[in-house]
């Protein structure tokens, strides 16, 4: 039930894990869409690539991914009008317009059986405010097609929509198969630390590279570059129901935090939504919203599978892919992408390769992750700031150590002793497991999270399962585990 509909329709052949100290042209770290585009994009110009994966191909946020490959992102480009000038604002629009024409040729050219298909896109909005209206004007400000409906053949009424026609969704898992067949890829690898151009890995085996690519989705080093003072992780749920109405289109409510988001796959329409920062709410609560919600719309539905995933918000909605710090100038960054990484990774990888075979690209100066926009992110940079040390100081459901005895299978407890915070876990056959609940990344005290039986960081999104086990990053270390 908690695998997405693209794993259940998609099974990935497995890589061996690395076995010895190896040298390479470019090293990218992270498999999941950014850094196989990339990898294959780099492929495709005979260079001596290397791909190095913590766990296993495309096993992050791209296998729960929605995979609409859209350049209308929901409600941005009245923003970015406004916040960073038409000239910049077009130019975003036509790189994603690129990103998704992109696409279309590699599935044309590779014969790629990956269920694409060209939609129109919408977002709607369920209230009478005037955010659509001005969405629009900007789109024809900035020569974008597209047009206000108040029909769209949904379930429900909605107040007016903007349509932008042509757009494409497709089974990302499918084309990640396809394009990384020919891959040079260690799974199981995870880079845990860089000196110079040396990766050092888990596995304790060494990397020399002369680039060297982060696309672990959140950025791992943290002594340059600062990402978590550039973004955060938010998260979204997501049900692939059966027996449902058909949709025509792809759909997005306005209302990121409260409202849908719709496609179809075949025989299933995937119904998602709600948004809100990383470990600061329950996944259980959000699931059981969303599956009144179906059965509200969509009387005779049946859920096949529930998945949730969470993605890197930039300050300015628009992603980070270029030259990770001006101190490491052979390190390069694919991140940020705001819940629209499937256009967001092909651009940015189109950008990275320029970058690396040392070539001018139309788009690096507006993705540059050393970008400032002040108006676009100061409100967000000081927001990142004080997240950053939140989970540092913040006392939650800190627990007496008799309360230890009461706990539930399946249930966490997180409880403060010594000095220490402890996350203690009972599995169903009864076993205890105790972690440090301190985040190994920046120390901000992790949550659990009681559908996922795992703990999340608040602050930047780190996640571990219940014995410790690390699952996303940016931490690249295991919770530390106590025996009992
Ligand atoms: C609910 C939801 C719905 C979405 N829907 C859409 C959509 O419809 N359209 C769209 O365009 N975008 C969508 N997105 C966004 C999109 O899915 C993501 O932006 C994209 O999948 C991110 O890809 P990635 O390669 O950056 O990260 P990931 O897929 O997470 O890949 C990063 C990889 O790096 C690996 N890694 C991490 N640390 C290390 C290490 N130390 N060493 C080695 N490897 C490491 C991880 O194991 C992982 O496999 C959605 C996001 C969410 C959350």
């Amino acid at each position: 039930m908690n695998k997405s509909i693209w794993e259940l329709e998609t099974i990935i052949n497995g890589r061996d894990s690395l076995k010895e100290n190896i040298q390479c042209d470019i090293l990218i770290v992270g498999a999941g869409i950014s850094g196989i585009i990339l990898g294959y994009l780099l492929s495709l110009e005979n260079k001596d690539v290397v791909i190095i994966e913590a766990n296993t191909i495309a096993s992050g946020t791209t296998k729960n991914t929605t995979a609409k490959i859209s350049a209308q992102h929901s409600l941005i480009y009245h923003n970015l009008l406004c916040k960073i000038g038409k000239e910049k604002a077009k130019l975003f629009y036509e790189g994603n317009n690129l990103a998704l024409n992109t696409f279309e040729e590699i599935i044309n050219k590779e014969k790629i059986d990956c269920d694409f298909e060209r939609r129109d896109s919408f977002v709607y909005s369920l209230r009478n405010n005037k955010k659509i209206d001005k969405e629009f004007k900007a789109y024809k400000k900035l020569n974008i097609k597209g047009e206000i409906v108040n029909e769209v053949g949904l379930p429900f009424k909605v107040y007016k929509a903007l349509v932008m026609p042509d757009q494409a969704c497709f089974n990302p898992l499918k084309f990640i198969k396809s394009i990384s067949k020919n891959l040079k890829i260690y799974e199981h690898t995870k880079m845990i630390k860089i000196r110079d151009k040396t990766i050092i890995t888990d596995n304790n085996y060494e990397i020399k590279a002369n680039k060297i690519v982060i696309a672990t989705h959140f950025p791992i080093i943290d002594d340059y570059g600062y990402y978590f003072l550039k973004q955060h992780q938010d998260k979204s749920y997501l049900l692939a129901l059966k027996n449902a109405n058909p949709v025509k289109g792809m759909y997005i409510d306005e209302n990121i935090k409260n409202g849908f988001t719709m496609r179809d796959y075949k025989d299933y329409l995937l119904f998602g939504g709600f948004s809100h920062k990383t470990g600061s709410k329950s996944d259980e609560f959000f699931f059981k919203k969303l599956e009144k919600e179906a059965h509200k719309y969509f009387k005779d539905c049946e859920i096949v599978c529930k998945f949730s995933a969470q993605d890197c918000m930039s300050l300015d909605h628009m992603p980070y892919a270029g030259i990770y710090s001006k101190k490491s100038t052979d390190v390069f960054v694919l991140t940020g992408f705001n819940k629209w990484g499937m256009t967001g990774s092909m651009l940015g990888s189109l950008i990275v390769k320029d970058l690396i075979d040392g070539k001018s690209n139309k788009y690096s100066k507006l993705l540059s992750p050393s970008r400032v926009n002040l108006l676009a992110s100061t409100c967000n940079f000081t927001k990142n700031a004080l997240n950053s040390v939140y989970g540092l100081f913040v006392k939650r459901i800190i627990m007496k150590r008799k309360d230890v005895i009461e706990l539930n299978k399946n249930d966490s407890l997180i409880i403060k002793y010594k000095k220490k915070y402890i996350g203690i876990y009972k599995d169903e056959n009864e076993e205890v497991y105790m972690v440090d609940v301190r985040c190994p990344h920046l120390g901000c005290i992790l949550s659990f999270n009681k559908e996922e039986r795992t703990y999340e960081c608040p602050c930047h999104g780190s996640k571990f399962d219940y014995k410790g086990n690390l699952i996303s990053s940016p931490s690249i270390y295991n919770a530390k585990k106590y025996k009992l």
